[in-house]
């Protein structure tokens, strides 16, 4: 058997979307389970879309999720030059577009603008679709030399039979058969010599040893004209996988709109690499038990793509967002204080403890953004209603919270130790001497330090960070607050 080698060829002509980050890491995925080699090309030969520094966005991109490639424009392993533009200099795609027109397979085009304009058009898939008529492959070997050797502008297309089918496998939509009626004789090398995408994508596969692609399926309807190539010169095509559409929540196309289309974006809008990579290594793929949570080198075990799905994959942001948390959960402390730091250090100018704030929102965030909406009541308490008191599970009103934070003022400036330890005791000792439930003064002394309904800790964990003199500064606020509202009735 050869070796399973695979390709990610993207064109250098922006951000780095989840697509196509998808089949990057399927890619990796499928070279890496097989003990196989991975190459990175790029697909630079549409100078027109050409985008300025897209290149160094791959890069980036697949270093940070961890892609590490065998081979590339970087890294020679024997089938360089990896950038298209540079294979091109050797003259290789116009070698083998001459072999094809040897072969009766291609032929020469000196058919100007005016002339292409001139023929019909058909509308396919709502799009206008120009019908190349063949007209030059009648021109006699003569009049081609002549008109080469008059250095008459020419393109090279590919010459596909009117009659007939063509078929070709897919590895997810099986056999497919389009009527040759239908396909256009593309492009194969345009005037300004440069390769299209397609011609060139084929050339290479073959000549690097590519055994498994991967992409979009918007490229399913260009398969049949590849397999045409390979046919024409005989050689075997690789393994074809075309990936399932990925939508968004309403099922549409997914779309910079949609605010999570790049990978770049996401990490700055605070998920994890690693939650992304193994978020999208699951839109369109699932192992066969019901893990979800995958190291990179798991995906490289268990990554089988037989079971790709050809359904749609929906990119759920909800969903992302859930694994991202499971992420932070699991993350050594370490590493999860020096990340959410910089969040902490956003919104609060107090000096606190971070490290303990940081602790109390560990397990409680999804993303590091979500950290400014627990712990904002560190740097003030918002304004709230006293109705929030009210607590029918403790049994506590505005009007009982106001007796038991008087109450405990006197027991609070009193008190030296603030620890959480030490308060703790200190308010159930007054529990206890009340003869009511613990919720009874918990609930009370958590909102009037808080203003919160939801808090990361308890009140004592959220005292001993405020520190005496703060938290003595909100309960005697909170107990003017109350006595204020209570009096109104
Ligand atoms: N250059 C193509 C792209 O960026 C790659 C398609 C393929 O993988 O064959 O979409």
């Amino acid at each position: 058997m050869n070796k399973v080698r695979t390709r990610y060829a993207p064109s250098p002509t922006g951000k780095m979307h989840v697509g196509n980050l998808r089949s990057a890491l399927y890619e990796f995925l499928i070279a890496k389970h097989a003990g196989g080699d991975f190459m990175l090309r790029i697909e630079d030969t549409d100078q027109e879309r050409f985008v300025e520094g897209a290149t160094e966005i791959i890069y980036r991109t697949l270093d940070k999720a961890g892609l590490e490639h065998d081979e590339g424009p970087d890294k020679d392993g024997g089938f360089g030059p990896y950038v298209q533009s540079e294979r091109m200099k050797s003259g290789i795609y116009m070698e083998y577009a001459r072999k094809l027109v040897e072969r009766g397979e291609a032929y020469y085009c000196f058919c100007d603008r005016e002339r292409l304009e001139s023929l019909k058009t058909e509308i396919v898939e709502g799009k206008e679709i120009m019908m190349y008529d063949k007209h030059c492959l009648f021109l006699s070997e003569e009049e081609v030399q002549a008109n080469l050797a008059a250095g008459k502008p020419f393109v090279i297309r590919q010459n596909i039979p009117k009659e007939g089918t063509t078929t070709f496998h897919d590895e997810l939509y099986g056999e497919i058969s389009v009527e040759n009626a239908e396909l256009d004789d593309m492009i194969l090398i345009k005037s300004d010599g440069y390769p299209t995408y397609n011609f060139a994508n084929v050339v290479d596969d073959h000549t690097m040893n590519i055994t498994h692609v991967v992409r979009g399926n918007e490229y399913l309807s260009s398969a049949p004209k590849y397999q045409r190539l390979y046919d024409a010169f005989g050689w075997e095509s690789p393994v074809y996988i075309h990936l399932p559409l990925i939508t968004d929540e309403n099922h549409k196309k997914l779309s910079k709109r949609s605010g999570h289309a790049s990978f770049e974006e996401l990490i700055d809008q605070g998920f994890l690499t690693e939650a992304v990579v193994n978020y999208i290594a699951l839109l369109g793929w699932s192992p066969e038990e019901n893990q979800e949570i995958f190291t990179l080198e798991e995906l490289i075990e268990k990554f089988d793509y037989h079971r790709i799905s050809k359904s749609p994959a929906v990119f759920d942001i909800v969903k992302l967002k859930w694994m991202n948390g499971e992420y932070l959960k699991a993350m050594d402390f370490d590493k999860f204080y020096e990340m959410a730091q910089p969040y902490i250090r956003k919104c609060l100018t107090k000096d606190l403890d971070f490290k303990k704030i940081a602790a109390m929102v560990k397990t409680r965030i999804e993303i590091f953004p979500d950290i400014a909406e627990h712990i904002d009541f560190f740097e003030q308490v918002p304004d709230y209603d006293s109705s929030m008191y009210a607590h029918k599970k403790m049994k506590t009103t505005p009007e009982s919270s106001l007796e038991v934070l008087k109450e405990l003022l006197p027991v609070l400036e009193a008190q030296e130790d603030y620890s959480n330890d030490a308060l703790y005791d200190a308010l159930c000792k007054y529990v206890s001497e009340k003869g009511c439930k613990n919720g009874y003064v918990m609930w009370p002394v958590r909102t009037a330090v808080s203003g919160k309904q939801m808090t990361p800790g308890g009140a004592t964990e959220l005292m001993e960070v405020l520190g005496k003199e703060e938290s003595l500064a909100r309960l005697r606020a909170a107990v003017a607050k109350l006595q204020a509202d209570t009096a109104k009735g």
